[in-house]
């Protein structure tokens, strides 16, 4: 069996008026936000489902269920230090995840640095080992029309050595 595993996670939530965007833990100032029972960070979420699926684990919506009161408004860096957990629980180490994102504004570069520190600390790896990339949708469907943002990421763990 092999000491590697890697995951996949995806996640999209509407934008809406009256929200705060918050992307992999930052706040960005922006005409709109991401609708939802957390934080709403759709790039943390994607990241999370990921390291959770890689662990071979259920998906967040299990671990934090959005009917749940006790996670609303939960912030979502402190679902990527349980998912981190559950993993390491289950005998894995995260060695490294990459993302993108898909949002029709606003740009992201001037963000990714904070986002990247942010999420270090939340997985316990260096930022160097976080790869995030930003694209829009040309205008295309609900991201492109900016009714939505969407993020894709994977994760790859190592079975960790006694
Ligand atoms: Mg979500």
């Amino acid at each position: 069996m092999s000491a590697f595993r890697i995951g996949l996670g995806y996640d999209i939530h509407r934008l809406t008026s009256d929200r705060t965007l918050i992307l992999g833990g930052v706040t960005i100032p922006h005409e709109q936000g991401l609708d939802g029972h957390s934080d709403a960070d759709c790039l943390s979420h994607a990241i999370a489902d990921a390291i959770l699926g890689a662990a071979g684990l259920p998906d967040i919506g299990h671990f934090f269920p959005n009917t749940d009161p006790r996670y609303k408004g939960i912030n979502s860096q402190e679902i990527l230090k349980e998912s981190v957990q559950a993993a390491s629980e289950r005998g894995y180490r995260l060695v490294n995840i990459d993302a993108t994102l898909i949002a029709e504004a606003p740009k992201i570069a001037p963000h990714l640095k904070d986002m990247k520190a942010i999420l270090s600390a939340s997985l316990g790896i260096p930022a160097e080992d976080i790869g995030i990339k930003a694209t829009t949708n040309e205008g295309i469907d609900d991201i492109g029309q900016k009714r939505a943002m969407a993020a894709h990421a994977v994760a790859l763990l190592e079975k960790a050595t006694a």
